[in-house]
This record gives C-alpha cells, structure tokens and sequence, in this order.
C-alpha cells in the first residue's frame, strides 16, 4: 500500500459540489481507499482575479495503484466532471493535483512529485496540515522543512476554512 496526497480544485458550476463528490469517488477509485480529508477552503485566486473564488481540499488516499496509473485516474476524473480550460490558471470544475506519494521523488514528463507548485500554495498547504495533524499522519517534511515553517513565508488573508465538514472520512463526505 501507498499513501498518496491529492489536491483538491474547484471554481465553476458549484465548486462544493464538485469537491465533496470527487471525495466520494477518489474513495471509489479501484485499488484506492481514502483515509481523510481536510475541510474545504474558500481561497481567491492565484491569477486572473476577475473570476470565482475557489473551494480546495486535501485528501490522504492509501493507493495500490502506481503513480502513473493514479494520475491517468485523476485525469479521468477530471474529465468526467467536464473539466474546461479555458485559459492557463483560469476557472475549472476540477483539478486534480498529485501532491505526494509517499516519499517518492518523481520527474516524468508527465508526473513531477512532489509537485513542484505545492510548497509555495497556502491553499494547498493549509488543509495539508490541518489533514496530517487532525488524522494522525506522519509529519511532512517538504525540501528538509515543515508544512508549518513553508506557511509562515505564504500570506493565508485570502484563505478560509470552512467550518463543515472538518477532517474526516469517507462516511459524512
Ligand atoms: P494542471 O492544469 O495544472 O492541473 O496541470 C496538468 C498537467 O500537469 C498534466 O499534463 C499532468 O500530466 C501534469 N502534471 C505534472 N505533475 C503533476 C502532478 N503532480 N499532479 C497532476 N498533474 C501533474
């Protein structure tokens, strides 16, 4: 078994929605199980601000899945929710972020692990943390310090948590 850490994305067609079911269907992908996962975020946009405030969460998914094959369902994910680019860093129903998997080190074309953006996101970190600490997990350490120490160095005024549902499992997603 793997333990792998998933991102959490949404701005489009109600964003709460779309996270919360993507919750229950990384619980059903095959091979997977989700462990917990953060509360959601409310959290501005990085980028072109004339659009939508974004919902985010972190999930803890223990994976018998490769990386690879985890990403290729991911992508599949993301494709069911009808995800629309429609320009870089813009709106989108779901994204999808392969943040860690274990403590794997990956550079494919592909698949860059840890992902490379995650240490300098508040709105990936934040619920990061609050997921490792409230379930128990093993602390991170990211390029030799803590989710802590990364945070203090990222402005968080435009992240909100929101109050429901706080870390849990699969059974109130
Ligand atoms: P984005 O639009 O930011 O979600 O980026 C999607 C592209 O990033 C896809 O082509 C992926 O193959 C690639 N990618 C590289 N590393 C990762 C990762 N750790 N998680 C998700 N996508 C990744």
């Amino acid at each position: 078994m793997s333990l792998a850490y998933i991102g959490l994305g949404s701005n489009l067609d109600d964003p709460e929605g779309h996270v919360r079911q993507a919750l229950r269907e990384l619980d059903g992908l095959p091979l997977c199980q989700l462990v917990a996962h953060s509360s959601l975020y409310a959290t501005r946009p990085i980028g072109p601000q004339d659009q939508p405030d974004f919902i985010n969460a972190v999930a803890a998914l223990e994976t018998k899945l490769s990386p690879l094959a985890l990403l290729d369902q991911l992508q599949g994910l993301e494709q069911r929710h009808r995800r629309q680019r429609l320009r870089h860093w813009g709106p989108r129903t779901l994204d999808l972020d392969l943040l860690l998997y274990n403590q794997d080190t990956i550079m494919r074309p592909r698949l860059r692990v840890p992902h490379p953006h995650m240490h300098e996101r508040a709105f990936v970190l934040a619920p990061l943390e609050e997921l490792v600490s409230a379930a128990q997990l093993e602390p991170i350490v990211l390029y030799q310090q803590s989710l802590a120490e990364w945070l203090k160095h990222l402005e968080q005024n435009g992240i909100q948590r929101l109050s429901d549902p706080g870390v849990t499992t699969t059974a109130t997603v």
